[in-house]
């Protein structure tokens, strides 16, 4: 079975999603408001896949029907005819309420809207919609070609069928998906962002240099990288948004984002997207 998705915004996460999608036999249309960034996504898509093809993962002939399979919009036009659609747009949550009453008007009434955010709460997103029961979270990890994990959230109203269906779709992809619970930055970035800002707090206080600190952090805990070089990968301005909403949500001053990654992204350091983070790419 192959459903029509809507992949809204063609950024790292949105093109990568498209990816997936279209590798595993879905038609996809990309939309984003920038043309650039709709030119960049699909190049993306084809460079990606071509690295796939050299490692043996994927056929020629597989790639060039992947590939047919995506179209590129600029209007929300092609969500009329949608089955899914997957919205990976900037993590701003006035944004994403906005995209999401648009959605709802434009969608197919059994149409499922799902977001990639990193942590704004899909029951709020949900109550922007006519259809709560369909709004789910479907995140999945940065690179998402490569990352097993699609973490799929539950808003307070999400429904039991449009949880299945997620759940059931996900694992078409080839991906594992894990159910949570819709809390401030779900278990992924509960978890991820304090242990982030913490090494950031340590490099703030001098407790040892960036590269220190990853080191300690694979060699000793296993990790396959550093949460300097994570952070990097993530894009800071997107981690300080998701510490935000850990911090007004839960309402811990543990939460409270260090002030050195707030300099970081008040210098325009946002990561290996601007060649320069707490490393330089
Ligand atoms: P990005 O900045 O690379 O891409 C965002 C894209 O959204 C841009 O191309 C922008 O032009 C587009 N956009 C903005 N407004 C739009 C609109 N109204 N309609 C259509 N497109 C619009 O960001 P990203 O890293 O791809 O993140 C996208 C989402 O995925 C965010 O919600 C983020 O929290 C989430 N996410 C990011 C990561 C990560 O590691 N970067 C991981 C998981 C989830």
């Amino acid at each position: 079975m192959s459903e029509r998705i809507v992949v809204v915004g063609a950024g790292q996460m949105g093109n990568g999603i498209a990816h997936v999608f279209a590798a595993a036999g879905h038609s996809v249309t990309m939309i984003d408001v920038s043309r650039d960034a709709l030119g960049r996504g699909r190049a993306t898509i084809e460079k990606n896949m071509a690295r796939q093809v050299q490692k043996g993962s994927l056929d020629a002939a597989a790639r060039d029907a992947a590939l047919g399979r995506i179209a590129l919009s600029e209007t929300l036009e092609p969500v009329r005819e949608a089955d899914i659609v997957i919205e990976a747009a900037t993590e701003n949550a006035e944004l994403k309420f906005r995209i999401f009453g648009d959605l709802d008007a434009a969608a197919p009434n059994g149409a499922i809207l799902a977001s990639n955010t990193s942590s704004i709460s899909i029951t709020e997103i949900a109550a922007r919609t006519g259809r709560p029961a369909q709004v789910i979270g479907m995140h999945f990890m940065n690179p998402v070609p490569v990352m097993q994990l699609v973490e799929v959230i539950r808003g307070l109203a999400t429904s039991d069928e449009t949880t299945t269906r997620v759940l059931d779709l996900a694992k078409r992809l080839g991906k594992t998906p894990v159910e949570v619970n819709d809390y401030p930055g779900f278990v992924s970035n509960r978890v991820l962002m304090p242990m982030i800002n913490e090494a950031v707090y340590c490099l703030m206080e001098g407790v040892g240099s960036a590269v220190a600190i990853d080191t300690v952090m694979k060699l000793g805990m296993n990790h396959p990288m550093g949460p300097l070089a994570l952070a990097d990968l993530i894009g800071l301005d997107t981690c300080v948004s998701i510490i935000e909403v850990l911090h007004r949500g839960l309402g811990d001053p543990k939460y409270r984002p260090c002030p050195l990654l707030r300099k970081y992204v008040a210098a325009g350091w946002l990561g290996r997207k601007t060649g320069r983070g707490f490393f330089s790419y």
